[in-house]
């Protein structure tokens, strides 16, 4: 509970200090019970629709920039994260991967990648003697995080992964013990760690702004238009796990830690898969999850692919609530203090949130700034969704240790 010690420390050591030594390798995702996924490797795709790209290739605007190499040239990358890199004082974009050669190209060409910095999935490990290159930044399909990130490690480079982490905690352990072995850094693109709205947020919480927390509740969803596993990695469970929990449903697990600032001790959950839509085949449409505290807190965590669009977290507690909707977007916040009044806060732009995490990256590859959203993080992060999973298909309530792994 906010203001509890005891808890509040067991909630930070859950996300930045398990011990590789006390980790169970080898664990299969909870979600094995869906059927289908098969083995996908890293392919090409077109360039997404609606990509903007510079007229004018960006420069480092300091002479200690890091080079990242950008792997994976989607939509997140192209749309949000690399019109981004001009905002970050101590980052640059320095090379990229693609399989399509096509995009490669016109990308390269507008972002001043010059072409020996260019390559394909099976040129990557040429990247180790690119002293261009400091760090490699994982974008690519969440099935093939793990994979690559290894790849990242084994080239002698930095990594920071796109959330999920991975799709199991197993994948998780792993690539935290490839990080030590390579002596390099690890952060997850967990964005609104750097988002102000949600910075404030936690300094509010952590000021008991509610008073003592009762109630939380998380919702993130959207529908998703007619597609199939084989023509969208989003409905494939090789890629996507069990679909919406990974994706949408992540944020919300993310701020129920960061506003309860606690570990959950139980976690009963329920997934829906409607029989017959070909959207559906191998992941889940809904995941809902009910989480207890030892505070005594409850928080009720909601997400889908099949319902209107919802972006929303609401901390409830003796004295008012907290309220963010939207609450993770990548623009747009609105965050209001309901309690003896009504406050509105406007703690400054989301979209710093981007660079903002870029220039801790490099703050920690530099100046070796502890990282704020490190790999134990995510690997608390899957062992919850991993519990989630193993409630719904038991039927039961999963018992947790403080490190998010499970006791029964
Ligand atoms: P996307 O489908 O738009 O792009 C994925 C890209 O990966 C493709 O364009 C292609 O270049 C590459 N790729 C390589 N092998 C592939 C394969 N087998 N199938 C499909 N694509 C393949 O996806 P995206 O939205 O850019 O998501 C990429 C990653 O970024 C995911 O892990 C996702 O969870 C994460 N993401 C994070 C945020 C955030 O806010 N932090 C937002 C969106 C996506």
């Amino acid at each position: 509970m906010i203001g509890n010690g005891v808890t509040r420390r067991r909630f930070i050591e859950a996300g930045g200090g398990a011990a590789a030594a006390s980790l169970v390798l080898g664990a299969s995702p909870a979600f094995a019970v869906l059927q289908g996924g098969g083995t996908a490797g890293a392919i090409g795709q077109p360039m997404p629709d609606d990509v903007e790209l510079p007229s004018t290739p960006p420069r480092p605007r300091r002479p200690d920039s890091v080079g990242f190499a950008i792997v994976g040239l989607g939509g997140y990358a192209l749309k949000q994260m690399m019109p981004r890199f001009p905002q970050a004082e101590r980052a640059h974009v320095a090379a990229l991967v693609s399989g399509n050669p096509d995009k490669l190209r016109r990308v390269g060409d507008a972002y001043g990648v010059p072409p020996e910095s260019r390559y394909s999935y099976e040129s990557f490990a040429e990247l180790a003697s690119d002293s261009r290159v400091d760090a490699i930044y994982i974008v690519l399909p969440s099935g093939l995080h793990a994979e690559w990130t290894a790849r990242a490690f084994a080239a002698g480079k930095h990594v920071l992964c796109e959330k999920p982490m991975a799709l199991s905690s197993a994948e998780c352990e792993r690539m935290i013990a490839a990080s030590r072995r390579a002596e390099r850094k690890l952060m997850i693109g967990y964005r609104s760690h750097f988002e102000p709205y949600n910075l404030k947020a936690m300094e509010l919480m952590a000021q008991d702004a509610v008073g003592q927390l009762r109630l939380l509740r998380t919702e993130q969803a959207y529908r998703m238009g007619p597609t199939s596993p084989s023509e969208n990695w989003r409905a494939n469970r090789a890629l996507a796990g069990g679909g919406p929990l990974e994706d949408l449903g992540i944020y919300g697990l993310q701020s129920a830690l960061y506003l309860v600032q606690e570990m959950p001790e139980s976690i009963s959950a329920t997934t829906f898969r409607p029989a017959g839509d070909p959207r559906f085949a191998e992941i889940f449409a809904h995941v809902s999850s009910q989480w207890r505290f030892p505070s005594g807190a409850v928080a009720q965590l909601a997400t889908s692919y099949d319902s209107a669009g919802i972006n929303f977290a609401e901390a409830r507690g003796t004295a008012g609530a907290l309220i963010m909707d939207p609450a993770t977007s990548y623009s747009g916040q609105e965050m209001v203090l309901e309690g003896r009044e009504r406050q509105e806060f406007t703690p400054g732009d989301p979209s710093d949130q981007f660079a903002g995490q870029l220039n801790h990256f490099a703050d920690a590859i530099r100046d070796g700034a502890q990282i704020r959203t490190p790999g134990e993080m995510g690997l608390r992060d899957l062992r919850l969704m991993e519990a989630i999973y193993a409630s719904a298909a038991g039927g039961r309530t999963v018992r947790l240790n403080p490190d998010g792994t499970m006791r029964s």
